[in-house]
C-alpha cells in the first residue's frame, strides 16, 4: 500500500527519542500507508542523545539562519536538525505524502508549541524545524494530540 502520511516514528513505539524511549502510541507500527520518521536520527545523531533545543526563535529562525538549535551542554546540532528536515521533505516529495503527523513541544517535530531553548520546561508558540520545513513545502503538518482527537471522534 502507498504511504500517504509521514508520522514521528516515537509515536509508533519506536525508541528514537533523545532518553531512547518512545511516546504514547498513536500509531499501530504496522500500519502500511504510514511512513515512520525521525528527523533526529536521520540527520545524523545518536540515540540517545542529549536533549537540545532551539535558542534564538523557532525551526523558521533556524531555516532562516536566526536561530541554532543547541544540546544541553552546548552543542551546536543545527545542521543534523536540518539535515533531517530536508530528508523528511525529500521523503515526502518523493512518496507524494502531504500531510505530516508529528509529536508536539520537539524541537524537530512541534508543530504549535516548542521548548524556550532554556531547558527550563517553558513553552514558546513556534514549530520545529521539520515541521517549519515540511510547512514552507505544503506539507500539512498536525500535532499528535490533533490525530489523537480524530480518532476520539470517530
Ligand atoms: Fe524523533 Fe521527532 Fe520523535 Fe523527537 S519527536 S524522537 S525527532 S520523531
Amino acid at each position: 500500500m502507498k504511504c500517504n502520511i509521514l508520522a514521528s516514528a516515537c509515536l509508533a513505539g519506536k525508541e528514537c527519542r533523545y532518553d531512547g524511549t518512545s511516546n504514547k502510541m498513536v500509531f499501530d507500527d504496522s500500519r502500511d500507508d504510514v511512513l515512520l520518521f525521525c528527523p533526529e536520527v536521520e540527520g545524523g545523531l545518536p540515540t540517545p542523545r542529549e536533549p537540545a533545543e532551539i535558542m534564538g526563535g523557532d525551526g523558521y529562525d533556524v531555516l532562516a539562519g536566526r536561530a541554532k538549535v543547541v544540546s544541553k551542554t552546548g552543542k551546536d546540532v543545527t545542521r543534523q536538525f536540518v539535515n533531517g528536515a530536508v530528508t523528511a521533505v525529500l521523503l515526502c516529495k518523493k512518496n507524494d505524502i502531504r500531510l505530516a503527523v508529528l509529536k508536539s513541544k520537539s524541537p524537530s517535530c512541534g508543530c504549535q508549541k516548542i521548548y524556550n531553548g532554556t531547558f527550563s520546561g517553558d513553552l514558546i508558540d513556534g514549530c520545529g524545524v521539520t515541521a517549519a520545513l515540511l510547512s514552507y513545502f505544503g506539507i500539512k503538518v498536525i500535532d499528535e494530540n490533533a490525530e489523537r482527537s480524530l480518532y476520539e471522534e470517530n
